[in-house]
């Protein structure tokens, strides 16, 4: 059986990145989907690992060859989704993390409308706001323009299936690994191991 999609939005600064490291290193099973980007890295950025970095060019090259399931302009930087990697590691039956924004999600929901859509939400604007200038990584143009999207961004939590709150960092990953857990224990998904079936006499 192939593996579940878990996609993961949320707006800049709600500790998304963290939540999903976590969630991997926690919860066996689960690939990451790297996505390819035109951003530079920032420090502690492993290239392969955290994305693909490269340039417009050759950016451009592969949204022209259909190399991606979805791609968006995001911060005035390009990110798309592989969908080589992400089919093969479905068909393998491996479950595959995509943290992708909220148009990218949309994207995604028309070529899976059954992935599970999560949305992760700071506690307050305030808390918003001090992560996004706690950052320091960039120029204070590119800070107010992550703020600005980011409280837009908040709106598109109710299209998604479940919303988990980052207020205390344990708390958040629990709820993220529950979620897993819940899918992971659908009946259909259960009922098609065949090993299973053969030991339950269900043919
Ligand atoms: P950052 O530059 O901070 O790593 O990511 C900025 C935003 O781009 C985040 O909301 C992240 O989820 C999103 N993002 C990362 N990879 C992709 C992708 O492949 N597709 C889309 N649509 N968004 C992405």
């Amino acid at each position: 059986m192939e593996g579940d999609l878990f996609v993961i939005s949320a707006p800049s600064g709600a500790g998304k990145t963290t939540l999903c490291r976590r969630l991997l290193a926690e919860v066996a099973g689960l690939d990451f989907s790297v996505s390819h980007t035109t951003r530079p890295p920032r420090p502690g950025e492993v290239d392969g690992r955290d994305y693909h970095f490269v340039d417009r060019e050759v950016f451009e090259a592969m949204r022209a060859r259909g190399d991606f399931l979805e791609w968006a302009e995001v911060h005035g930087n390009l990110y798309g989704t592989s969908r080589q990697a992400v089919s093969a590691a479905l068909a393998a039956g491996r479950d595959v993390l995509l943290d992708i924004d909220v148009q990218g999600a949309r994207e995604i929901r028309r070529v899976f409308p059954g992935a599970c859509y999560v949305f992760i939400l700071p506690p307050s604007l305030e808390a918003l706001e001090a992560r996004l200038r706690g950052r320091g990584s960039e120029d204070e143009a590119a800070a107010a323009l992550r703020l600005a999207n980011a409280r837009r961004e908040l709106h598109a939590a109710s299209e998604y299936d479940y919303v988990v709150v980052n207020d205390e960092l344990d708390a958040a990953c629990e709820g993220l690994r529950a979620i897993v857990t819940a899918r992971r224990l659908r009946s259909a998904r259960v009922l098609a191991a065949p090993g299973l079936r053969a030991a339950l006499g269900l043919g």
